[in-house]
């Protein structure tokens, strides 16, 4: 996530927080030590917004562990104004995997919660939010309640919640990955809207934000899992642009950059004798021609250090990785050479060719059962159907299904 600044590892895992995490710092001093009270009401506060989001961190680590345990990496967890997110590398397709890594994080939220409403009995401290004055009692009773917090609202059956994810391990047992998610995103949704109504009749301002944080969360994962269910299956070779400019590292900034234009090509592969330099990257050639002289050689701008990938690397692990990065296209190199690019673009203009063939597969089977029906079995249209569009417009390097 841009605008995040690398706090260190926890458990190997990079924990970053956000710019923004600042300014509500900033904003919680600044209410507390100059609205009537001290200083060090200003940084107690400060301290118990730290202590309250290293609850929030440790519920993103609860996640992360049971991810590891099943195979699954976490890029890194960042820690926002709202809240933390962890970045896992894939959201395994096992139900039950999902189901375990969804419920650790409110597991652990719940454990934070049990033992500060212990903590709180002991120094018969009273449940409230009210921070007039800041005593341990307080503190105690309020790092319960975001906790009870966290996971009440996580368990909410809907994405981007944990219960929503949940909700679809359990939909996904009964009727498959796909088919699943595409029920909880509609009963998330639902409960999105009811939320947004409600909160018009109950004049309530969180309420309408959580609903639409829900409506929008919810759309976007049914977008994100309608693409990664045409991915499934496919590999880079299937996706990635085969005809492409190169340049060589001594050609001039000009021409690089007019071949922008000639080309329709974004970022270029920089080759010297067959090997791959870097990339010249579209923005970088812009900033460059701003700053520097139009007939400086290419090399000068080549970003050598780049991801790659090879022909048989599966789509979806990379849909995940060039949506997550701020690169736009990585080389795919086969025994040295470079052998094709790919980007998010290219990815997903594939994921919606596939979508259709398989929608037209899905009629013409339908016709041909159809017609099977009115005919027999083994009548004239029984065989011929099939060699159609979804045949003809298959990409000869490999299977589209
Ligand atoms: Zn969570």
């Amino acid at each position: 996530m841009r605008w995040s600044l690398p706090l260190g590892r926890l458990f190997g895992i990079p924990i970053k927080v956000h710019f923004t995490f600042f300014f509500l710092l900033a904003y919680v001093y600044y209410e507390f030590a100059h609205n009537g009270k001290s200083h060090a009401a200003g940084l107690v506060a400060v301290a118990l917004t730290c202590i309250l989001f290293a609850c929030v961190l440790a519920h993103e680590i609860g996640h992360s562990l049971v991810a590891r345990f099943f195979g699954t990496r976490t890029r890194s967890i960042v820690l926002l104004p709202i809240g933390g997110v962890a970045l896992l590398e894939q959201i395994p397709r096992e139900p039950y995997k999902e189901i375990l890594i969804a419920l650790a994080g409110p597991f652990v939220s719940a454990v934070l919660a049990a033992l500060f409403f212990a903590a709180g009995l002991a120094v018969q401290a009273e449940i409230t939010l009210d921070f007039a004055d800041i005593t341990l009692g307080t503190c105690l009773s309020s790092l319960f309640l975001i906790n009870a917090i966290l996971v009440a609202f996580n368990l909410i059956p809907a994405f981007p919640m944990d219960g929503g994810r949940v909700f679809r391990g359990i939909l996904s047992l009964a009727f498959g990955w796909e088919r699943g998610t595409i029920w909880a995103v509609r009963v998330g949704q639902t409960l999105a809207f009811g939320f947004i109504v409600f909160s018009f009749f109950a004049n309530h301002l969180g309420l309408l934000l959580v609903g639409f944080f829900i409506l929008f969360g919810a759309g976007e994962e049914g977008r994100l899992t309608r693409i990664r269910a045409a991915l499934e299956g496919a590999v880079a070779a299937h996706a990635m642009r085969r005809t492409f400019a190169v340049l060589s590292p001594d050609e001039t900034l000009r021409n690089a950059v007019l071949k922008v234009v000639s080309c329709n090509q974004d970022d270029f592969p920089v080759v010297a004798g067959g090997a791959l330099l870097g990339m010249a990257r579209h923005d970088a050639m812009l900033q460059g021609l701003e700053r520097h002289d139009p007939s400086t050689p290419i090399a000068e701008f080549v970003s050598t250090r780049f991801t790659s990938t090879e022909p048989g690397a599966p789509l979806e692990e990379l849909y995940v990785l060039l949506a997550r990065s701020d690169r736009r296209t990585i080389p795919v190199i086969d025994g040295g050479a470079i052998v094709g690019l790919l980007s998010l673009e290219q990815i997903n203009r594939f994921a919606q060719l596939r979508r259709t063939l398989r929608g037209i597969r899905r009629d013409e089977k339908a016709a041909a059962d159809r017609a099977a029906e009115t005919y027999g079995e083994g009548g004239p249209s029984s065989g011929s159907a099939r060699s159609t569009a979804s045949d003809a417009f298959a990409p000869p390097a490999g299977d589209m299904t």
